[in-house]
């Protein structure tokens, strides 16, 4: 039987890339390329035509299936309803924007034969000030947080069946996808690209976005941070010790009435160290908060998959 390949797309309102993605993604599996496909949109809450535009493909094409959210839930449980649902015996995840050159799936179908069980894309960085930006962002998540991401790495990969089921199972709030696909292990693979640009619409990623991913991927996969608040606290009760004899030396020499810059400096920064340690165990503490409510990641309202 030929091998079944698995694309899923996350779509929020796509309305002029649905067409566009489905005819370049049909045309790399003609009958005679051996293999057999199914294409994946989760409409992840679109408010425009997205879904009427998914739902006319589907009437044409059996191969075409969709999932429905109730509302918008984040691309990442996105991907994680499309990897519960996939059939294939691979499954790669991609953008609906053309971002992700749809060429590119023969080289990760080719990879996937020769045995790797993930293989990733991630942006190759052209020097300039805001790839050093990056790179220095990169660096800093790394060291704090347990799972390694190259600089740039991107949504866009392939994942054989025995990673897709692994992943399937992960019940977590704020799923952090890239970051779970490292986690989970297997034969990985990263492969550079360069993006193109988006073919219809805008991107949903803005800078305030992109520094919630950077908090929750180290909290997802680390307690760095909470060591590093344990150190911090030595270190300075360490330095604080230096105070005392300071503070003796200068009650006999009738010093002690200076010292009120000290003073202020010292409650300031401490204040400020404490509020910061706070925030981290809040952080620490919030998460657990939401993964004890147990909620299910996302909420179909709609779909052409029997038994969703
Ligand atoms: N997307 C989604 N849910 C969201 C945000 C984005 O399903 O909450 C989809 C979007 O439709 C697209 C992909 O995720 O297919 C990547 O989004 P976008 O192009 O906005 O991100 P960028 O390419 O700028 O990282
Ligand atoms: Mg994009």
């Amino acid at each position: 039987m030929a091998k079944k390949i698995s694309i899923i797309i996350p779509v929020l309102n796509e309305e002029n890339n649905i067409a566009v993605i489905y005819t370049s993604v049909k045309n790399l599996f003609p009958p005679e390329s051996g293999y057999s496909f199914e294409l994946l949109f989760i409409d992840d809450g679109s408010t425009d035509d997205t879904l009427k535009n998914i739902k006319q493909i589907t009437n044409v094409d059996p191969n075409i299936l969709f999932v429905s959210f109730s509302r918008n839930f984040g691309k990442d449980n996105a991907l994680c309803a499309g990897l519960r649902k996939s059939t294939g015996d691979a499954v790669i995840t991609m953008d609906a924007d053309m971002q992700h050159s749809p060429t590119l799936i023969k080289e990760l179908v080719e990879k996937w034969e020769s045995g790797y069980e993930v293989i990733y894309y991630y942006r190759e960085m052209q020097k300039n000030r805001m790839s050093l930006f990056s790179t220095v962002f990169y660096k800093t998540l790394n060291m704090l947080s347990d799972v390694k991401l190259e600089n740039g790495i991107s949504d866009f990969r392939l994942m054989d069946r025995k990673v897709v089921d692994a992943l399937g199972q992960i019940q977590e709030d704020n799923l952090f996808f890239r970051g779970l696909v490292k986690w989970v292990g297997f034969k990985q693979i990263g492969l550079p690209y360069n993006p193109d640009e988006r073919n219809s619409g805008k991107t949903r990623y803005r800078t305030k976005m992109l520094v919630k991913l950077a908090v929750n991927s180290i909290i997802s996969f680390s307690t760095k941070p909470l060591t590093i608040a344990i150190y911090l606290g030595f270190i300075f009760s360490l330095l604080s010790a230096l105070f005392i004899p300071y503070a003796i030396y200068s009650k006999i020499n009738d010093l002690a009435i200076s010292g009120w810059a000290s003073v202020i400096v010292t409650i300031a920064f401490f204040g400020g160290l404490n509020l910061m340690i706070l925030g981290i165990v809040g952080l620490y503490l919030g998460k657990t908060f939401m993964q004890g409510k147990n909620r299910p990641l996302y909420i179909v309202s709609e779909s052409n998959i029997e038994s969703s």
